[in-house]
């Protein structure tokens, strides 16, 4: 492999891991990025359709919940970093299914740390950054942020999941010495969101004329990040974040659901030339998600100050962008919503 550096990136077919896979693509040519994805319904190669050529990129199909398979591709190659997003990612899933994110999210990162632990001992410059969220640290009330130092309080299945393979990545930094930094980041928006999340599904339905179901009385309040902001802020924690380290990210851009809902309506009318307030008509108030958190927000000082980041958008032009893309990507947006884009890896890779 000569001077080239190999970067494992897991979940980069997924919403967050495909602008990290890109920028890593296209930013390091001295970088050869491997993207290992199980292709779950969330994992989508047409994500990557621009890049799959590029000589420093390779697709790998494989679940870190196989250790087997784990084994063999940590034998076969010398890694000189993991960046791990690969997970079961979406809360409502997690309180139907919470068994797969126990599997997926801790025990396929555990799988992947003790890899990790071996490559460590053969590569002094090895490093194993997990990719995590802010939900780890339960909720707030309507003031305060949360810190690098807020106490874990997790509340859905989904966050407790990540905040026990944060629990493991750190102790294995304690035990084993494994080199490692981890991220806490707030909600993400933009490009190849999957519809099932509010923005993309709201902008899917309001084109198509649907209900906008908001729950509870929409008081519930997050703190959104435009997803290529997150890839960034990624690519400074992997390359100047201190080992041991948490950096939390975040847009400082708190909003409570129905003022999100409102403007985005108000945007969509202006897109599609409606009248204004045709969208909003739509709104739908549904019964409450069950143990939902009233309200997150996240101080991001620490890697502002430390790692000089900070947003590059508002939300209202993060906003525009992610509806100029749906708009210009509506073929994605049919075969992610008619199933079709699981015919894209058949076809490309099979
Ligand atoms: P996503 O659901 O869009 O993507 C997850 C990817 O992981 C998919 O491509 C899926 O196929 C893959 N995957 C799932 N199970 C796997 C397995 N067993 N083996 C291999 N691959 C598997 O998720 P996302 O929104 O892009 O989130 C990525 C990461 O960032 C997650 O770890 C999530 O916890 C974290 N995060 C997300 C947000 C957010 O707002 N979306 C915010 C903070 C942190």
């Amino acid at each position: 492999k000569g001077n080239q550096k190999n970067i494992l990136i897991t979940g980069g077919a997924g919403f967050i891991g495909s602008h990290v896979v890109r920028r890593f693509v296209e930013n390091y040519q001295d970088y050869h990025i491997f993207n290992l994805d199980a292709l779950t319904y969330a994992g989508n190669l047409e994500n990557l359709k621009d890049i799959e050529h590029h000589n420093n990129y390779t697709f790998i199909k494989g679940d870190i919940t196989n250790d087997d398979f784990l084994t063999n591709l940590f034998s076969e190659n010398e890694f000189d970093g993991v960046i791990h997003l690969a997970a079961e990612s979406h809360v409502d899933r997690s309180i139907s299914d919470p068994l797969s994110f126990v599997k997926t999210n801790v025990l396929g990162t555990v799988n992947l740390l003790n890899q990790s632990v071996k490559m460590a001992k053969k590569n002094p410059d090895f490093r194993f950054y997990h990719v995590s969220t802010d939900e780890v640290y339960g909720a707030l009330g309507d003031t305060g942020f949360f810190t690098e130092s807020t106490p874990y309080s997790p509340n859905s299945p989904y966050s407790a999941s990540k905040a026990s393979s944060d629990h493991f990545v750190r102790a294995y930094g304690e035990t084993y010495g494994l080199p490692f930094v981890v991220s806490n980041c707030s909600n993400n928006y933009g490009p190849n969101h999957f519809p099932e999340k509010l923005i993309p599904l709201f902008i899917n339905n309001i084109i198509n004329n649907k209900p906008l179901p908001v729950y509870g009385d929409g008081n519930y309040t997050r703190d959104w990040l435009y997803v290529k902001d997150h890839a960034r802020a990624i690519d400074l924690v992997f390359h100047e974040g201190i080992n041991g380290e948490t950096y939390n990210i975040g847009g400082f851009n708190e909003w409570k659901n129905i003022d999100l809902v409102r403007l985005l309506c108000k945007l969509m009318d202006k897109k599609l030339g409606r009248k204004e307030g045709a969208s909003e008509e739509l709104i739908a108030f549904v019964k409450d998600r069950p143990g939902h958190d009233l309200r997150y927000a996240i101080d991001a000082t620490k890697i502002n100050k430390e790692l000089g980041w900070s947003p590059s958008v508002t939300f209202e032009q993060g906003l525009e962008l992610t509806i100029e893309w749906y708009f210009e990507n509506k073929e994605w947006l049919e075969h992610v919503t008619s199933g079709d884009y699981k015919e894209y890896y058949k076809k490309q890779y099979q």
